[in-house]
This record gives C-alpha cells, sequence and structure tokens, in this order.
C-alpha cells in the first residue's frame, strides 16, 4: 500500500522535476567544488615547492661558504626558525648516513627521509612526496646532491595544507547538505506553483467529463504558459459547448423535419386502407408520396453531401468549368419562376472566361441555390441581379435582390445547418441551401460573403480561385 503510493508520487512531473533541478544542481556545484579543489590542491603544492626550492638554495649557499662543522647548527637554528614540527633539514652522505640534521620528527620518518632517490646527480634537484606509516600528513621534501660526497635534503610537513583542505571538505559538505535541502524545498515549491495551473485544468476536465460543459478553468497567475493553456483550454470548451448545442439543434430539426412527411405519408397509406375510392384519388396520393420521398431523398443527400466536403476528402470529379455558362443556363431555368412573381433577372457576364476548378454539378448546386433563395425571398415585381466578373486570380459571382433581407443579427448564423430566418418554417426549404453552398466554396478555396438589410434586400458574394485555360489545379 505505502510501496504503491510512494511509486505513485515518484510517478508525478512534480517529483520528477523536481528531482532534475536537485539532481542538475547538486551535480553542477559538486563539479565547481571539485575544480576549485583541484586547483586550489595545485596552488597549494606549487607554493609548497617554491617555498622549498627558496630554503634550498639557502641551504646550498650556506653549505658551500663554511664547514660541516659550521652547518650542523646553522641547520638546527634554520629548523627552530621556521618551526621544528613544520619543517626538517639534514645533510646526508651520498650513501644515505646522516652527517648533521635538525630536530629530529620520529624515527621512523628519518629511516623514510634517508632513502635518497638513485636517479639524484649534482645540481639536479629532486622533490618528492612521503607518506609516513603512522603519520598523519604527508611530507614534502627536496633533495640536492651538492658533492661527491654530500646531499642536502630540505623537508616540509603538508599538516597545514592537508588540514585546510580537510576543513573546505568539511565547509562544503555542510553547504551541500543545507541547499540540497533549501533548493529541493524550494524547487517544490516552484514546481508546485506552477502544477497548480494544471492541476485546475485536469479538475474542470474531470466534472466536463461528469456532464457539465458549463465548467471553465479560472486563470491564474502561475506564469504565461499556464495561462496559455487554462485559455486555450477554456477556448477549446467554448466550441465543444457551441458544437454540443449546434449537434442538438441539428438533431431537433432533422427530427422535425423527418416527422412531417414521415407523418404525411402514414396518413396517405391509412387513407388508401379505409378511405380511397377512386384511381385517380390513388394517383394523387401516390404523387403526394413521391413528393415526400423526393423531399427526404434532398435532405439526405446534402447532408452527405456537407459532411463529405466538410471532412476534407478530396474531390476527384473537378473539372475546369466556366462560370458564365453555368450561371447562363441557371438563369435559363429559372426564368418561369422569375416570371411568375414578375421579378426581373438581368444578368452580366464577365468578358473574359471565368474558369473554376470544380465539379460541375456542386458549381450548379451553389449557383442554383443562392437564385433559388434569391427569388424565394425577393417580393412580387422585384428584381434579382447576377453578375460574373473576373480579377487576375479570382473569379466573383454577385447576387444582388432587393427582396425581404435579413436582420443584422441573423447574418451570421444563416450558413448554419437548418438554420431559417423564419422560425415557423413557412416558406419551403430544409435551412440547408446556405450551409452547402459555404461547404462547397469553402472546399475549393473560395469564400462567400453577405451584406443585407431588413426589407432592403440581399447580396450574396462568392469568390473562387480564377483557372487559366490548360492550367492543372
Ligand atoms: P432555406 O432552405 O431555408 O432557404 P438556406 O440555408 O438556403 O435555407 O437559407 C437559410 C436562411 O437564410 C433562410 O431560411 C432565409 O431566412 C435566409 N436567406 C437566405 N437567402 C436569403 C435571401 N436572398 N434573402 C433573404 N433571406 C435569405
Amino acid at each position: 500500500m505505502f510501496s504503491k503510493k510512494l511509486s505513485n508520487r515518484c510517478g508525478t512531473v512534480r517529483f520528477r522535476l523536481t528531482f532534475m533541478y536537485l539532481f542538475l544542481a547538486v551535480s553542477l556545484s559538486t563539479v565547481a567544488f571539485a575544480m576549485f579543489y583541484i586547483s586550489l590542491g595545485r596552488t597549494l603544492a606549487g607554493s609548497i615547492d617554491q617555498f622549498l626550492a627558496i630554503e634550498m638554495e639557502e641551504m646550498v649557499t650556506f653549505y658551500h661558504r663554511s664547514t660541516l662543522e659550521e652547518l650542523a647548527p646553522w641547520v638546527v637554528e634554520e629548523a627552530k626558525g621556521e618551526g621544528v614540527n613544520r619543517v626538517f633539514l639534514q645533510v646526508l652522505t651520498t650513501t644515505g648516513d646522516v652527517v648533521c640534521m635538525s630536530p629530529s620528527w620520529s624515527e621512523s620518518s628519518i629511516d623514510e627521509l634517508a632513502r635518497i632517490p638513485p636517479e639524484l646527480s649534482i645540481g639536479e634537484p629532486i622533490f618528492r612526496t612521503i607518506t609516513i606509516p603512522g603519520r598523519t600528513s604527508d611530507i614534502r621534501t627536496l633533495y640536492r646532491q651538492v658533492s661527491d660526497q654530500h646531499v642536502l635534503q630540505f623537508c616540509i610537513s603538508m599538516h597545514e595544507t592537508g588540514a585546510l583542505k580537510k576543513r573546505i571538505r568539511e565547509h562544503f559538505g555542510i553547504l551541500l547538505l543545507i541547499f540540497t535541502v533549501g533548493g529541493g524545498s524550494a524547487a517544490w515549491f516552484v514546481v508546485n506553483k506552477a502544477m497548480s495551473g494544471v492541476d485546475r485544468v485536469t479538475h474542470t476536465a474531470v466534472k466536463i467529463h461528469k456532464g457539465d460543459l458549463s465548467h471553465r478553468v479560472p486563470v491564474g497567475d502561475e506564469g504565461q504558459e499556464i495561462q496559455q493553456l487554462a485559455n486555450a483550454f477554456n477556448g477549446m470548451l467554448e466550441r465543444v459547448q457551441s458544437l454540443v448545442a449546434e449537434l442538438r439543434d441539428v438533431t431537433n430539426n432533422i427530427a422535425h423535419d423527418l416527422r412531417t412527411p414521415i407523418t404525411r405519408i402514414r396518413g396517405i397509406a391509412e387513407t388508401t386502407l379505409t378511405g380511397a375510392t377512386t384511381v385517380n384519388d390513388y394517383k394523387r396520393m401516390a404523387g403526394s408520396v413521391i413528393e415526400d420521398c423526393d423531399w427526404l431523398d434532398g435532405l439526405i443527400n446534402t447532408m452527405l453531401d456537407i459532411a463529405e466536403l466538410e471532412s476534407g476528402s478530396p474531390s476527384r470529379t473537378d473539372e475546369q468549368v466556366d462560370l458564365n455558362t453555368i450561371v447562363r443556363n441557371a438563369c435559363d431555368l429559372f426564368e418561369p419562376l422569375a416570371e411568375d412573381k414578375d421579378i426581373s433577372m438581368p444578368v452580366v457576364e464577365s468578358a473574359n472566361a471565368a474558369i473554376v476548378n470544380m465539379s460541375r454539378q456542386r458549381l450548379e448546386r451553389v449557383v442554383a441555390n443562392l437564385l433559388d433563395n434569391a427569388l424565394k425571398y425577393t417580393l412580387e415585381g422585384g428584381r434579382v441581379e447576377v453578375t460574373v466578373a473576373t480579377t487576375t486570380s479570382q473569379v466573383v459571382m454577385t447576387i444582388r435582390d432587393n427582396g425581404i433581407g435579413i436582420a443584422r443579427h441573423e447574418l451570421r448564423h444563416i450558413a448554419r445547418k437548418f438554420y431559417r430566418v423564419d422560425k415557423s418554417r413557412s416558406t419551403r426549404g430544409h435551412g440547408l441551401g446556405l450551409s452547402l453552398v459555404r461547404s462547397i466554396v469553402l472546399a475549393h478555396g473560395g469564400e462567400i460573403s453577405v451584406e443585407s438589410e431588413l426589407g432592403k434586400g440581399a447580396t450574396f458574394t462568392v469568390t473562387l480561385p480564377l483557372v487559366h485555360r490548360g492550367q492543372t489545379a
């Protein structure tokens, strides 16, 4: 139980980050200390060797100026001057016998120190560090052969430097301990504070998982990244919430739009069983059923088309189509409807070919849906103008009517699936026409915009990339 808790804790980002910071900090300070310690050791060793060389020079000068009898007291005096526990001087024969020496350190030291290095030659000084068993500190010594008979030796105890280095090591150990505890706590505090923002995101996600999409992550002051995370998460929630609402609307609308024709078809079927008498009645009812089925078929196909376009799967049926031709054909098709409502429908084609890369059928649907709407929402005696123009890189189609128009606050909703300004749904239509047009245009790298004022008509502008003849998309 406890080990599971511990391993859970070790797996947290908090623990890992704190451990990493601490590990890095301790490693770096240890490396820095090691470098300082090595360089300090070298400096101390250098200054000891320099001291030995200076003292040896003095001893050599005295040796050459005086007799052996005079040298013996000088050696003692010299050692007393520097401290008998600190330095030791002696004159040896080349075979290692002691001629004279300063006050002795210990028997074992003397034997060890009197061992002359075999490679020693006249005038060539030799430095040695000697470890004597039983002694707490090493001895640094300098041998110098001054004649065929004699070797001078000057030794210094490394007790002081050893003690200094030991003190430095101890201080560093204590500092490292304080640093580890203090630094670890500070790192834990900082990481904890930063991670509290992530915790808030997690808590909000858990609440949302339980079904309430209205929760938002409170934005704290842990730093820019955490604030950005909270804002991005809240933005995503906003989007998800609106998508869920849209999905609910779409589902409600589908249910509503399906129920009406299905109820009608069922009613007709009941009548054929119970009330229909003549063949003409049967024919009329069959006609109504076909009409409703076509309507349902249209609805389902449009939904499938929108889904395919929104999924981003590339169209395999794109071809180079002239928008002028499509507009001309569509206007011919809608002419009778316009005449019925006494609506004038002037068309201005572009001077140059307005070639776009799109499936002919889809382009026809774009034009037909916009024209159908323009005629549907324009009152008798009104006017619908269709213009096609080209720029160097674009084809621009404008369909302007002077019909009922759209209120400003409705404008941004009209391209939503199943959205209809007329909530009573008294005019025919699925509420999917503009949604399909928008999906087709966007999927082909174009744009669609609308300008309108209630009671003054609407202007829809579609812009698509212009393709030059023979150019591949
Ligand atoms: P519908 O099948 O209802 O026409 P659309 O997606 O084509 O669906 O249009 C959505 C809504 O936009 C319509 O219900 C209508 O209220 C409004 N609308 C579209 N075109 C026009 C227009 N030319 N004039 C006024 N309102 C329009």
